[in-house]
């Protein structure tokens, strides 16, 4: 089925009563990035653009020093933020970044962890508390165990074997587990997404406080054969944790399906402000995708713009 294109209309920002009351109340965040095995370059502006374009957000960007050089003056003060979103795989921080980061959140902060920001940092025990599942480099069952959607309810599984894995990109249905949660309230409890990776045989002993959906990763696709975790809240500390396993980047903002989904760019939204300010203020658009059809806001804008 052909999906549905939303383009922005110029007009309607301009015309927005709420802009500049947005621009001022709007939640600070800080996006942290500049190493992955993604095209972070990419990334990065996206999700910058998807929270920008709501007029919820303000953004910086924290870019990392690149592969192998010196991290010890990467600090972070996480102080004037409300939100944290990690676009980030790659080498460790600065010990002191890491201390700040855990403190952050332990005393309320929010935080995103977006696609492979759940690959990174294997050996830091606290992130991998914090994204609650973790996949790749070198995770096997010394991660935690597998965790899963399976007869109704979450379970684990401590078998042994690889920790994460994707079979080749393809459109699915993600699939509401609590449709009373604020991130996910009025949204359809089926979806469907574009093009991405699905991420399966994910391992962690983090805490899942709500799993808000699944998806089924099926063998045919090189899948695992179960309804595997991807968007849900993390437990830790005081603090808000969104985790949203989709959104695997394209080479282009143009050429960038999974991010421009509509689906994907709601939920990272209404996650994001959840995160920050434990309150979800956005209507559900009139564009999100339905249960047998995607749809794609292409220029990351939504159809109206939010006030709030
Ligand atoms: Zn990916």
């Amino acid at each position: 089925m052909k999906p549905v294109y939303h383009s922005f209309l110029l007009l309607a920002l301009f015309a927005c009563s709420c802009f500049a009351n947005a621009q001022s109340d709007s939640i600070k965040t800080l996006i942290i990035t500049g190493q992955n095995n993604h095209n972070w370059q990419v990334s990065h502006l996206a999700l910058e653009k998807i929270l920008k374009n709501s007029g919820l957000f303000s953004v910086d960007i924290a870019v990392s020093p690149a592969k192998g050089q010196d991290m010890s003056n990467f600090i972070i003060d996480f102080e004037p933020y409300q939100l944290v979103v990690i676009d980030y795989n790659g080498d460790s921080w600065a010990e002191e970044t890491n201390k700040r980061l855990v403190e952050y959140v332990k005393n309320g902060g929010g935080i995103v962890f977006f696609h492979a920001a759940n690959n990174a940092f294997p050996k830091w025990k606290e992130y991998n508390e914090m994204t609650a599942l973790g996949g790749w480099e070198g995770r096997n069952e010394t991660a935690g165990p597998y965790q899963y959607w399976e007869n109704n309810k979450l379970v684990s599984n401590s078998e042994p074997g690889i920790g994460g894995h994707h079979g080749a990109p393809h459109e699915f249905v993600l699939n509401a587990r609590d449709t009373l949660h604020l991130i996910t309230q009025g949204l359809p409890a089926q979806w469907k997404h574009a093009q991405d990776e699905l991420y399966s045989f994910m391992r962690g002993s983090g805490k899942i406080e709500n799993l808000l959906y699944t998806a089924f990763s099926d063998k045919a696709t090189g899948g695992s054969g179960r309804e595997e975790p991807l968007i849900f809240t993390v437990s830790y500390g005081k603090g808000r944790v969104f985790h949203t396993m989709i959104g695997h980047v394209g080479s282009t903002l143009q050429e960038n399906a999974a991010m421009q989904c509509t689906g994907f760019q709601v939920t990272l939204l209404r996650g994001s402000e959840w995160a920050a300010t434990g309150k979800v203020t956005q209507p559900v658009p009139d564009d999100f995708s339905k249960a047998n059809q995607i749809s794609l806001r292409l220029e990351y804008f939504p159809p109206v713009r939010i006030c709030n």
